[in-house]
């Protein structure tokens, strides 16, 4: 299984938690920010892609 580096474009967030909701084993809320951070990199490409299309504003980057 292909791993791959996930990053979030932090001031593009809307704090939706889709990604959260999605993935929770590579994103979680942090509330005192507002926005989703990443708590595993890498991960599973799988999982990092659907992730990534799930988010509603396109900010989930991932590095091959
Ligand atoms: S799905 Fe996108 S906009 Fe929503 S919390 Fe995750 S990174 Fe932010």
């Amino acid at each position: 299984m292909n791993m791959v580096e996930v990053a979030i474009n932090q001031p593009c967030c809307s704090g939706c938690q889709a990604c959260v909701e999605m993935a929770p084993e590579i994103f979680a809320f942090d509330a005192q920010s507002g926005v989703a951070v990443v708590i595993t990199s890498p991960c599973l490409e799988e999982t990092a892609h659907k992730a990534a299309a799930y988010c509603p504003d396109d900010c989930i980057d991932i590095i091959e």
